[in-house]
């Protein structure tokens, strides 16, 4: 009650929520009150949390911030909603979004931008600009984001949390709307690396309704919280020191680098030479699998559907052209031209083949290092509005996307400010070490 108090004065101001969900979190809450009076609570019951508006919830709505999924309810819960219900958590609603998750800023909503609680001319960041915002001004202790090219862990950074994208695989993406298939991973977002570790926990796990979803036990990630740091070895990528950073987000992750080293880790540099190809192979990767994920939303089956349609041509083309944001259009004309014969070669299949070369980086440089820090965006919270040509947008993604790309698991924990907006440092490790970047980040909360 008290959080939701907080969602109606403060949200006007922020719009991090597209629906809130008041009689789902009171029910549940009670139920939550019950199952701890009659002794059977669980650590996370009772815990509020939002839902980005990626994940299908059965009898609340899912619009993945499009005009196109604006009146969607789906029959059944995602995994990640069921799993995180069985452990007792209660939702108080659906966190606003880039439209499809397609965005670095919040701005590609259909539902309007989030704006960024610490400073609100800024951007929250995206596509989980909502999420980030609600966990940052304390309207929600925790929220599931989504993380195709950095969703997670910039606006994490932009907003001064706590955010981790785990390793591909290691949550099921069953119920999740998909963007581009081979990059889509859930995760947490919240104020400190423990309570990551707690949702982590109920969030893992095998799910044989996403053959994707890798069959491994979930070791209980609190666990390793507290081991010390004595002999970690912590690789600076030397092209995530380049130009194009601004000198206090530099400035910040090297302070905290310092104290890194205080508490027992030694520094060197490290080499990730393919990391000036990850923008361009993932725009060229990520649009393909959207271009084909969205071809669903026809107008036919679910979705927004143009009135009074000519023919079958009609309806497919209006609906389309109706429901959808220009980003997202702009992605599929991409995607649909890089998969056309006789580009196919050229584009996806080259991309394809750098995305190999950057997850051999990745590889190479964890033989050397347990594991990597850099920032997590080149620069803090940009202003809302600022970032009108798409490219300079896509740019912003130099630090995280690679990592979607290498399947490998990443965090971005609060590293200090540059005046009133946050900065993110970011700690990348090798596939499944997601125990030991728990650990390396709340050693240094
Ligand atoms: N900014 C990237 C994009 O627009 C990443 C988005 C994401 O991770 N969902 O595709």
């Amino acid at each position: 009650q008290h959080l939701l108090g907080r969602i109606d004065r403060l949200d006007g101001k922020l719009n991090s929520f597209i629906t809130v969900t008041y009689d789902q979190a009171l029910a549940a809450a009670d139920a939550a009150d019950k199952a701890r009076a009659a002794g059977e609570a669980d650590l996370l019951t009772g815990l509020p949390l939002a839902l980005k508006d990626i994940f299908c919830t059965q009898d609340i709505k899912t619009t993945a911030g499009s005009r196109m999924l604006d009146n969607f309810i789906s029959p059944y819960d995602a995994t990640v909603v069921e799993k995180l219900k069985a452990a007792g958590t209660v939702s108080l609603g659906k966190t606003n979004m880039d439209e499809f998750a397609m965005g670095s800023s919040n701005e590609n909503s259909h539902y309007g931008a989030v704006k960024n609680p610490w400073d609100l001319t800024a951007v929250p960041g995206g596509s989980s600009g909502g999420s980030a915002a609600a966990v940052a001004a304390g309207l929600v202790p925790a929220a599931i984001g989504t993380d195709t090219g950095g969703s997670i862990r910039q606006p994490a950074a932009f907003c001064g949390i706590t955010g981790l994208k785990p390793t591909y695989g290691r949550v099921s993406r069953y119920g999740m709307i998909a963007y581009a298939s081979s990059l889509d991973q859930a995760g947490p977002m919240a104020r400190s690396a423990e309570d990551c570790a707690l949702l982590l926990g109920a969030m893992a796990g095998h799910d044989l309704r996403d053959s994707t979803c890798v069959a491994r036990g979930v070791p209980d990630y609190t666990e390793e919280l507290d081991t010390p740091l004595t002999g970690l070895k912590i690789g600076l990528p030397r092209e995530y020191f380049g130009d194009g950073l601004d000198p206090q987000v530099e400035a910040a992750v090297r302070d905290a680098i310092k104290v890194y080293e205080s508490l027992g880790a030694s520094v060197r540099e490290v080499s990730l030479p393919h990391t000036h190809y990850a923008i361009p192979a993932y725009y060229v990767i990520a649009p393909a699998e959207a271009s084909s994920n969205l071809s669903r939303f026809d107008g036919v089956r679910f979705g927004h559907r143009c009135a009074n349609p000519a023919d079958l041509i009609d309806l497919y083309k209006r609906s389309r052209a109706e429901g959808f944001g220009d980003e997202v259009k702009r992605r599929i004309l991409i995607g649909t031209h890089t998969l056309s014969e006789g580009f196919f070669d050229a584009y996806y299949k080259k991309a394809q083949q750098v995305r190999r070369l950057i997850r051999q980086d990745f590889l190479d440089a964890f033989e050397e290092v347990d594991v990597l820090m850099g920032p997590a965006s080149p620069t803090p919270a940009f202003d809302l509005g600022a970032k009108k040509d798409p490219v300079s947008m896509y740019l912003q993604d130099i630090y995280t996307i690679a990592i979607n790309l290498a399947g490998i698991p990443g965090m971005s924990v609060p590293a200090g400010f540059a005046g009133s907006r946050p900065i993110g440092l970011q700690i990348l490790g090798s596939h499944f070490t997601e125990a030991r970047l728990l650990n390396v980040a709340h050693q240094f909360q």
